[in-house]
């Protein structure tokens, strides 16, 4: 079968750049499962579905004309890249992420991304529910409080406000709801690699992911 490296774990783990970069390293495809449930998310907004409507947010899942586009992603082919950051989109996102239908609708998707030679997959249930088959599991983390501090200095960067208080409330909320879900809740599987980037930059954390692929 086709190899696939799955890397999950926390918000603002800083797990999307690494994935990235890993994938481009290896020339391996890449997946960004956590923009398929902002997506949901912000159709779902768009449309006026509450976040809580199960059947009808599974559909709009089902139906997600979404595409990704050097890095960009869009949908019904307009540039949703900035829109889906937004907090509205990252709280929405974990909100539809805790219901079983929406997961199940997205399930087929995300597996066609397994493509020769290979591929890269970061969210939160990559080595337990989607890719439980795949070459290596990495869980990459890093203290809340690293975390809230790279998000401040990326919205800092973008000239957006930022409140370290807000975001580290803001992480605490959505770690605790990916955990807490009785479907594919976010935690270290017993065959994954622990990956602490804390104290580690960039090149460290993508390093370590590469030293680790079998192939
Ligand atoms: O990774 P990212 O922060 O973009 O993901 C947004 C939200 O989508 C997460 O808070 C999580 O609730 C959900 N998610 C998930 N399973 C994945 C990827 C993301 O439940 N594989």
């Amino acid at each position: 079968p086709v190899p696939v490296l799955a890397i999950d774990g926390p918000s603002a783990s800083g797990k999307g750049t690494v994935a990235a970069r890993v994938a481009q390293a290896l020339g391996w495809h890449y997946l960004d499962s956590g923009s398929l449930y902002r997506l949901v998310a912000l159709a779902a907004l768009r449309a006026g579905v509450a976040l809580e409507e199960e059947g009808r947010l599974a559909a709009l899942a089902a139906a997600l004309p979404a595409s990704f586009e050097d890095g960009r992603v869009l949908l019904d082919g307009a540039d949703v890249t900035d829109d889906i950051r937004s907090e509205a989109c990252s709280a929405g996102a974990s909100k539809v992420a805790a219901l079983p239908a929406v997961r199940a609708a997205l399930l087929d998707r995300q597996r066609d991304y397994r493509a020769a030679p290979g591929l890269v997959a970061e969210g939160r249930d990559m080595g337990s529910v989607v890719f439980p088959d795949a070459a290596l599991k990495v869980f990459l983390t890093a203290t809340a409080e690293a975390r809230a501090e790279r998000r401040y200095k990326q919205l800092m960067a973008k000239g957006m406000a930022a409140n370290m208080q807000s975001l580290l409330k803001d992480l605490h909320e959505r770690d605790a709801r990916d955990a807490a879900r009785p479907v594919a809740p976010l935690k270290k599987l017993p065959d994954a690699v622990l990956l602490d980037t804390t104290n580690l930059d960039v090149e460290q954390a993508v390093s370590f992911v590469l030293e680790r692929v079998p192939v």
